[in-house]
């Protein structure tokens, strides 16, 4: 199997330059990848469904025979084709309707049968089938693999690669996962697997396949990643000698909270007068003080002598950041400096020999941290915030500025339980489970658009006695809100400040495309309270910290996931004032509503990511890079029972092996290096 990752697509007959440019966009550069490119779903026509019971809307497959030839017609108007006639089994009967396809009535004859596969609706008419796919007698049935497909290339090709793909499996393949493992946990071979998934005689067979691919994958996972902590664990990190935590406690404006002080020392513990570095994720919900912590780790880091760089996934938060802490650690001595994306090419360059030569203590910066021609002298702590916009490769490619620096990284994204030691499986974890004190629970409220002008009244009422307020909208581009009405972030200002009522009230917009420049001014004049209402798109969504803004408005609602309007709402209640969330949506549909009423009845960010996973599924919930973590291909998190079942399989692996060196482990070492070659793989020899 290995080799097949060396094999290029093209060598695969039939495929040209062009072919393999399309299967190159849907990231199969190998004949391996194109093996590993599971479907991501199934006709099945292994099960036959009498026409009478085919329930609405679900695809079934039928067999069915016709009675009498197609009768053709062209439709009115359009002048589209239309080929129809009435199908029958012995429970009932369905009219199947072509369009635009000629050939049909040659293809399809009277009195002979065929397995039809399709969506069966009621009409007035009676059942009807549009366009169903058939086959013959002779074709037979079973489970048919859909791809994720790209222009040009259709699932028809996909398949055909995929069957020649496996025909070049070798006779015996290396199966990673040894003998005992597959046995003691009832699991498939690989052979059996990767020829199953693609060509499933039935369900049984492709549960099989599924399960022991998932299983690989996580086992695949969850050993990586212990490798990358076991691996840092053997590095002699940079031992700090004092403890300068006091010291900072005195320019705190406030007192810690208790959580606060403990993940402090979590993290002060795995550094002062410790070999290995430390590897550390503090979990905290928002508004629950994360950067203050950070602060308090990177003084004692620099008061011991050393550098530390804080990465944030946006300009905007690494100026907050940039601004909060100068100002906290002001008469400190510390030098605390900004590198980002879009300072001038000098200003940087400045900046960076700035770093090399030990000017700079604390450095704050977006990804042009990690870029190569960035060099510290002595950086000793690495940090990042927000770490679910970062992978596990940017984490290593901040660690690798220094020399096995102590890493902390900051989430505010709460993950169901039961995932996060394999997410956050390389890492140890204190958790912030506390609120400053005297905040208020933000009330939210869900109305729809009939209502907004009211809430606008509030709004305006609110901003007379001081307050202010975000409204976010869903999109940046003009006209792209047209159809669905959606509002983007400026035509929505423009149409508040037509607004009698609003015409006096300073406002800002701010989105992503904006110059970083013009970004930077709208931020500091919102949070200088200057600008009272910021009609604004997600990029607020992290960090942004305003305690003075105590109402938030969405609009859209239903076009955000769960935990982000969780992240959103977080931009309120940071202050002593009462703060409202209004919800907006004109969407009724059963879920929606339920949706956004989780959102009323509870601010618990583990309940709502819950809940969030639950409605969305996992595949939203973990589509999109969410977690940092490399890339699944199959497995999805969702299935709670396997990824038990590898926690207690990795376990016992490692105390057979704790190095993995047994010949009967190659395998999985090879398979481990493969997942994660982008992020740092090389150490996992
Ligand atoms: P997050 O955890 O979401 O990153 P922040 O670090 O932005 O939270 O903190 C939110 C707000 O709470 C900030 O204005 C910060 O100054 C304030 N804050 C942090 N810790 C405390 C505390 N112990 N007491 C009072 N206010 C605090
Ligand atoms: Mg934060």
């Amino acid at each position: 199997m290995a080799s097949l990752f060396k094999k290029k697509i093209e060598d695969l007959k039939g495929i040209g330059a062009k072919r393999a440019e399309q299967f190159h966009n849907l990231g199969i550069y190998s004949v391996g990848d194109l093996i590993r490119y599971y479907p991501k779903a199934y006709e099945d026509w292994s099960k036959i469904t009498p026409i009478a019971d085919a329930s609405e809307k679900e695809y079934v497959c039928i067999r069915a025979q016709i009675s009498s030839p197609f009768s053709v017609n062209y439709g009115k108007g359009n002048g589209k084709l239309i080929c129809k006639t009435m199908a029958y089994d012995e429970s009932g009967a369905v009219t199947l309707i072509y369009f635009n396809n000629k050939y049909i009535s040659q293809m399809i004859r009277t009195n002979t049968e065929y397995f039809f596969y399709g969506k069966i609706t009621r009409t007035l008419r009676g059942l009807q089938m549009i366009a169903p796919t058939f086959k013959t007698m002779a074709d037979g049935v079973a489970m048919y693999p859909r791809y994720h497909l790209t222009a040009g290339l259709a699932n028809r090709v996909v398949q055909d690669a995929v069957c020649k793909a496996l025909d070049m499996l070798p006779e015996k393949i290396n199966d990673p996962l040894p003998q005992w493992v597959r046995d003691r946990y009832n699991l498939q071979g690989l052979d059996f697997s990767l020829r199953k998934i693609h060509i499933p005689a039935d369900n049984d067979e492709l549960f099989m396949a599924r399960r022991r691919l998932i299983f690989e994958e996580l086992l695949i996972l969850n050993l990586g990643l212990r490798f990358l902590k076991q691996g840092r664990r053997e590095e002699n990190g940079i031992i700090l000698k004092k403890n300068y935590i006091n010291d900072f406690i005195s320019l705190l404006p406030f007192e810690f909270t208790n959580a606060q002080r403990k993940c402090v020392n979590d993290c002060l513990n795995d550094m002062i007068n410790k070999k290995s570095p430390m590897n550390r994720l503090i979990q905290g919900d928002v508004g629950s003080g994360k950067t203050a912590v950070a602060c308090a780790v990177s003084h004692t880091v620099i008061k011991n002598g050393y550098q530390a760089a804080f990465m944030v996934p946006t300009e905007i938060l690494a100026q907050q950041h940039f601004a909060s802490i100068s100002k906290l650690l002001e008469g400190t001595g510390i030098k605390v400096e900004l590198l980002t994306g879009s300072l001038t090419p000098k200003n940087k360059k400045l900046i960076r020999e700035r770093i090399k030569e030990g000017d700079i203590d604390l450095i704050i910066g977006t990804h042009a941290l990690i870029t190569e021609d960035t060099e510290f002298k002595a950086l000793a702590l690495a940090i990042t915030d927000e770490q679910h916009r970062f992978g596990v490769e940017q984490r290593a490619s901040l660690l690798s500025k220094g020399e096995h620096p102590h890493l902390m990284v900051m989430s505010a994204t709460p993950i169901p339980r039961t995932l996060g030691l394999i997410i956050y499986g390389d890492l140890d974890i204190s958790v912030i489970d506390e609120l400053p004190p005297g905040r208020q629970k933000v009330d939210t409220l869900l109305i729809d658009s009939t209502i907004r002008a009211r809430a606008l009244g509030f709004i305006k009422k609110n901003i007379l006695q001081g307050g202010q307020c975000y409204i976010v909208c869903p999109l940046v581009e003009e006209g792209e809100n047209s159809p669905e009405g959606l509002l983007s972030a400026q035509e929505y200002a423009n149409k508040l400040r037509r607004n009698k009522d609003f015409k006096n009230i300073p406002m800002g917009v701010l989105h992503g495309k904006m110059k970083s420049c013009d970004k930077e001014r709208i931020m500091k004049e919102f949070s200088q309270g200057e600008i009272k209402i910021l009609v604004s798109t997600t990029v607020i969504e992290v960090g942004v910290d305003v305690p003075n803004a105590n109402i938030i408005m969405i609009e859209n609602a239903e076009r955000f996931g769960l935990s982000q309007l969780h992240q959103l709402r977080g931009r309120v209640g940071r202050g002593s004032e009462k703060s409202y969330c209004i919800l907006v949506s004109d969407h009724k549909t059963e879920e929606t509503v339920r949706r956004l009423e989780t959102m009323k009845r509870t601010s618990n960010g583990f309940e709502i990511a819950d809940e969030d996973l639950r409605l969305r599924g996992p595949g939203d919930f973990f589509g999109e890079k969410q977690h940092g973590i490399p890339e699944m291909k199959i497995a999805d998190f969702s299935n709670a029972e396997i990824i038990a079942e590898t926690q207690g399989c990795v376990e016992e692996i490692l105390r057979k092996s704790p190095n993995l060196n047994g010949d009967e482990y190659k395998g999985i070492r090879s398979e481990i290096k493969r997942l994660f070659s982008k992020a740092g793989g090389e150490n996992l020899n």
